[in-house]
Parts: structure tokens; sequence; C-alpha cells
């Protein structure tokens, strides 16, 4: 190992700035005070309970052709069958706990998708929690 390290793209951007850069929409914002986002929650509800909870309502949705489009858009195929995206919330570094904390009080059987990025580019060294794989 060399006692020196290359630096994502000579130091100019980190990673994590590169991912907030890119990863989101223009104008995007982060939900608790408005600054830019560095991380985004998605958040996406199975089919099966949508249809249990407001069937009579996806039912008048798909009767009419423009609602029906749009609610196609919405549907995604996970592992766990096909989930209705439900929406999506972006969070600045300081208020992504609460963001995590908010996610965790919906529905158990709420899909979370977290798109927090690479992580600051910070050296490594030895077993931290993050790079340790526990059986
Ligand atoms: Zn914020």
């Amino acid at each position: 190992m060399t006692p020196f390290r290359k630096k994502f793209a000579d130091g100019k951007i980190t990673p994590e700035e590169l991912h907030a850069q890119l990863a989101f929409p223009k104008g995007a914002k982060c939900t608790g005070c408005g600054r830019p986002p560095m991380t985004c929650a998605r958040v996406y509800y199975p089919l099966d309970e949508v249809i249990k909870a407001k069937g009579a309502l996806i039912g008048d949705i798909l009767m009419d052709a423009r609602l029906s489009a749009e609610f196609y858009k919405t549907l995604v195929q996970l592992k766990s069958g096909p989930h209705m995206h439900v929406s999506t919330v972006y969070a600045c570094k300081s208020c992504k706990p609460d963001l995590v904390r908010q996610a965790a009080r919906g529905p158990s059987w709420a899909f979370v998708d977290f798109d927090d990025g690479p992580g600051p580019d910070k050296f490594v060294s030895g077993a931290t929690s993050a790079n340790v794989i526990l059986a």
C-alpha cells in the first residue's frame, strides 16, 4: 500500500458532492430546510396493499385512459412484486437523521429506497461498521 492516495477528481470535488449535483433533479430542495439535498428517500407501497386500501379508487383510475397512463408510470417491479412509487423526499446532510426517523414511522410493508450516494471521500483503515460484513 502506498502512503499517498490519489484524490478523486484531483480534489476539486468530493464523490459525495458530485453525486448531489448529478443524482437529483434541478430545483430539488431539502424538505426540512430548503438547502441543496445530499440524499433522497423514495417510498414504494406494494400494489396489493394499495389495492386493499384504495381498491375502488384504483378501479376508477384504471377506467380513465389518461389517469391510468399516469398510474402505470408509478409502478415498479421489485424483487417482492409490483410496487407503486408514492413519494420522493429530499434531505440535506443535517436533516438526514430526521428523514430516516420519519421513514421508520411508516407502515412496515412500505419499501423506502435511500439514495445516499458514495459517502464522504475519507480514507478508511481497519475494520469499521461500514466495511465489516456481519455473518
Ligand atoms: Zn435540510
